[in-house]
């Protein structure tokens, strides 16, 4: 039993986020402010080592590959994100290893194969207009900006919103557009969305969420108590009628109901 629950455990992915927050605030981040103490600092580095990132991304993709992904699409844009711009300095030895590391504020960057894997589940085209819920580091939301025209994306937290809005402005996804607020009421102002994307647990689906979506548009969210497993469902739209497939076990870490700064 115990052996059973721990390979269930090893089979899953881990998203490690704790939260905690004040009452609803939202603001869109249009000017980021210059860097300060962000993960941009982990981004030097001289041609030869971005050499090696580059072939360790190509060894990390073959592995996404061999475990199932499929869509040519979802696969050029994990060969092309540098995932190594996206973590904290301390973690540059591990940015292409399969797994999720801590960003700070107690959140983490999610595991490559989970971002490959709902991402292919969204059965994008190039023209698509998709919101993310749990922005994070922005490693999500530049995925999803490789393969379709317009992003965006909310983050409760508002250290993190300002420094994904930096960095991905400073490595040219210019087609992404990030919000510090509280995503459980997705984006009013830019739906319906062709798909949206939550990176953060909610315990049911946020009710603004299923309306936001475009007649044929398609949601994957992870769903459950917090703490503990959740199922991965996909969503998708037809009219007023929803149909949901399990896409199966994952922990992610809870949507939070209160915006912070930090
Ligand atoms: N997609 C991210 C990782 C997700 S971690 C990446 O690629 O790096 C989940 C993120 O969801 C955390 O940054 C957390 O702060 C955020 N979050 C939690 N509750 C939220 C909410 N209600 N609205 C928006 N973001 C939320």
């Amino acid at each position: 039993m115990q052996h059973r629950a721990g390979m269930l455990l090893i089979t899953y992915a881990l998203l490690f986020i704790a939260c905690q927050a004040t009452p609803e605030a939202r603001e869109e981040i249009t000017s980021p402010p210059p860097a300060t103490e962000t993960l941009l600092e982990g981004n030097t580095s001289t041609p030869e080592e971005e050499a090696e990132f580059t072939a360790q991304r190509m060894r990390l993709v073959e592995g996404i590959i061999s475990a199932g992904i499929t869509d040519p699409a979802v696969i050029k844009a994990m060969q092309t994100v540098p995932r190594h711009k996206f973590v904290l300095p301390e973690y540059l030895d591990q940015a292409y290893a399969n797994h999720a590391l801590p960003i700070g504020y107690g959140q983490t960057i999610s595991q490559p194969y989970i971002v490959a894997l709902m991402t292919e589940a969204l059965d994008l085209e190039a023209s698509d207009k998709v919101l993310e819920i749990g922005t994070g580091s922005g490693y999500q939301a530049a995925v999803l900006a490789e393969i379709v025209e317009q992003v965006y994306t909310v983050e409760i937290i508002g250290a993190l919103a300002e420094q994904a809005a930096e960095r991905l402005n400073a490595l040219g996804y210019h087609n992404v557009e990030v919000m510090h607020g509280d995503g459980y009421f997705g984006w009013e102002e830019h739906a319906p969305f062709d798909a949206i994307i939550v990176t953060a647990a909610p315990d049911h689906v946020p009710p603004p969420l299923l309306a936001q979506l475009a007649d044929g548009a398609r949601m994957v969210i992870p769903v459950g108590p917090p703490g503990g497993y959740q199922e991965l469902w996909l969503i998708e739209r037809h009219g007023d009628e929803f149909t949901t497939t399990s896409l199966g076990g994952v922990i992610f870490v809870p949507l939070t109901r209160e915006v912070r700064e930090k």
